[in-house]
């Protein structure tokens, strides 16, 4: 982090965004949905994704069903998730490794675990990367991480909260240890959304933004804004 951001700037983003995008409750769920919901959102939009996922779970509604159907009975149903063959293969190995480990296709007990043992653990699946982690655990267990996809990163790096050329794991770790740990769930959405409709890859609508005066790349001109 280039400088030295305090708790109350924080707060501040969040209650702004709050404002905009509304507040939002965390409801824990089983964390292997949220884990196989999460692969299917990897390179595609939500628009894509919730479909994908409705329709594998509507196909197989116990996940041993699915398991024991195989990858390619798992392809059709998310494929409108796109990387169908990757994601359908991903997810049979999960089943798989589960079955194997535990004879139980639950992640349950991974919220039982400490933080850094639980990150391990799903780290130890295949095409398991630290945004998805860090969602599993944050949004599932309530564990203290920070969720960096695409528009985090973004809207984290405009604002000047991230160092120079940081890797998805570096910013994760400096937003986590940055952000008062409260704040984690509903800031992280927000973010999300925020990259979604405000803040934009292009021609950011930074003059409808409600979290200008703390952006740095505002302030500095960096941004070309949407007139
Ligand atoms: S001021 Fe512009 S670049 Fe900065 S966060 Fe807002 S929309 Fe994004």
């Amino acid at each position: 982090m280039p400088r030295r951001l305090r708790a109350r700037t924080f707060r501040r983003v969040d209650e702004l965004l709050a404002k905009r995008y509304g507040e939002k409750t965390r409801e824990a769920r089983e964390p292997l949905d949220t884990l196989i919901r999460t692969i299917l959102s990897q390179n595609t939009t939500d628009l894509n994704s919730i479909p994908a996922f409705e329709r594998l779970k509507a196909t197989f509604p116990d996940w041993r069903e699915a398991l024991e159907a195989g990858p390619k009975a798992i392809e059709r149903p998310i494929r409108q998730a796109g990387l169908a063959p990757t994601k359908s293969a991903r997810i049979h190995a999960i089943l798989e490794q589960l079955d194997a480990e535990r004879g139980d296709l639950s992640l349950a007990h991974i919220c039982d675990m400490e933080a850094d043992e639980a990150w391990e653990y799903l780290g130890g699946f295949k095409g398991v990367g630290p945004k998805t982690i860090a969602i599993v655990l944050l949004f599932d267990c309530g564990m203290p991480c920070f969720p960096v996809d695409t528009h985090v990163f973004r809207v984290a790096s405009r604002l000047g909260w991230l160092p120079e050329a940081p890797t998805p794991e570096k910013a994760h770790d400096t937003l986590r240890d940055a952000i008062p740990a409260e704040l984690y769930f509903q800031l992280h959405l927000n973010m999300v959304q925020h990259g979604r409709e405000t803040c934009h890859p292009s021609r950011p609508d930074c003059h409808h933004c409600p979290i200008s005066r703390f952006c740095e790349a505002y302030r500095n001109g960096e941004v070309e804004t949407d007139e």
